[in-house]
């Protein structure tokens, strides 16, 4: 059996932090632990391959780019920020709902909350960017039905 050394470093896209894996780490089982730890990579390829990643960023400049997002109007990039979770948070969730429902142009429409349990009960499971899917979807019929 040969054993073969080798080791991964991995640098941040934006900073000089980096980080090196112990020798003979896999390199999936690296890139894993390094997301635990809050780094993150943009990749289009899956599993993650190390020729494919086309952006990384340490713990702290991710802090900043979600921090930054999760200031932004849009629900977009709040979602995208982290802004409102824990998903378990009551606060956090009534204030998603106010901003989906508006997001999606059902402010004021008096079906906005039956549509809003529709789509909560189709994409909850699979987190708050699927329920803001769900609420889009049926939105349209929302608002035609509103109209007549
Ligand atoms: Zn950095």
């Amino acid at each position: 059996m040969v054993k073969v050394h080798s080791t991964f470093t991995i640098q941040c896209s934006s900073c000089p932090n980096s980080v090196t894996s112990g020798q003979d780490a896999k390199f999936v089982d690296f890139i894993k632990s390094l997301e635990l730890q809050g780094w993150a990579f943009k990749t289009n390829s899956y599993p993650i391959k190390f020729d494919e990643i086309k952006n990384v960023a340490c713990p702290a400049c991710e802090k900043v780019r979600k921090d930054a997002l999760c200031k932004s109007g849009s629900i977009y990039d709040k979602l995208e920020g982290g802004y409102y979770e824990p998903s378990g948070d009551k606060a956090k969730h009534e204030e998603f709902k106010k901003d989906a429902i508006e997001a999606i142009g059902l402010k004021g429409n008096k079906r906005a909350e039956r549509a809003y349990q529709f789509a909560w009960e189709h994409g909850h499971a699979e987190g708050y960017a699927n329920v803001l899917y769900w609420l889009r979807e049926v939105a349209e019929i929302v608002k035609y039905k509103e109209g007549v």
